[in-house]
């Protein structure tokens, strides 16, 4: 097992295919530090989640290698990885309950102090105030009393009350307004503070702030860079 994770990532010449014969990573190298965060764009099927999916280690690599501070992912135990890796996927982020257990999943030992304080972090306490029971008021997972923004907001507790070394963020398609949009960056600055992160990004604020763009095209890496050099 790690220790604990530091966050520095490197792919170096990785092959990776679903099906025999079809990459959908043709030789992939990209060098990540620990506490940067990734942009990863491109078209549909450009390889995207594939990466994200290798980092997870829900897959293993073909060929070339994968290493998480200097080793080799497959060396890792599966539970250490997954302990230290924070996933926040589009549109799935709400379950059944109030909202207090939607931010305390899978941290039942935070104290309502603590999972009222991330919620601050992110700007979402004064949204749950204004709920009929506050912090206590239950949700539906499918249910519409949230917005598509407060839900992005309460994903973003979640996380920040987890406190992953790795974040993966599977950036929300939905539109939204922009006093909301500018909340969701200003949230998503202080989660990605101090932990390594790669977002499949849709929106151009978003990649804006990224430390490093990354632009993928069927498999391959066609172009990186900040947002100034690109
Ligand atoms: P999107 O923007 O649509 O999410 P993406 O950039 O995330 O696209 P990937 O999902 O990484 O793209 O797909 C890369 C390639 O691998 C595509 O050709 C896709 O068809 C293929 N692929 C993805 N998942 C699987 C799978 N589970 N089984 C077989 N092929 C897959
Ligand atoms: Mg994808």
């Amino acid at each position: 097992p790690l220790p604990k994770i530091q966050g520095d990532i490197n792919f170096n010449k990785v092959v990776f295919e679903y099906e025999k014969g079809r990459a959908a990573l043709k030789g992939i190298s990209l060098d990540v530090k620990a506490g940067q965060s990734i942009a990863l764009v491109g078209h549909t099927g450009s390889g995207k989640s594939t990466i994200i999916n290798l980092i997870g280690r829900f897959y293993d690599i073909k060929s070339g290698s994968l290493t998480i501070d200097g080793r080799d992912v497959r060396e890792v135990t599966l539970q250490s990885l997954r302990e230290q890796i924070g996933i926040v996927l589009q549109d799935t982020f709400i379950f059944s309950g109030t909202i207090r257990d939607n931010i305390r999943f899978g941290r039942l030992d935070a104290t309502d102090a603590e999972v009222e304080e991330v919620a601050k972090a992110v700007d979402a306490h004064d949204f749950i105030m204004k709920l009929p029971g506050g912090y206590e008021t239950e949700v539906e997972e499918r249910g519409s009393a949230l917005s598509m923004g407060q839900r992005q907001l309460l994903s973003f507790a979640r996380a920040l009350l987890a406190d992953p070394r790795l974040l993966i963020l599977d950036e929300a398609t939905a539109s939204i307004d922009t006093e909301t949009e500018i909340k969701i960056q200003e949230a998503l600055k202080i989660l990605l503070q101090g932990r390594t992160s790669f977002i499949v990004a849709h929106r151009l604020s978003t990649i804006r702030h990224a430390d490093k763009i990354v632009v993928l095209d069927h498999g391959e890496i066609k172009e990186e860079g900040n947002h100034a050099e690109l």
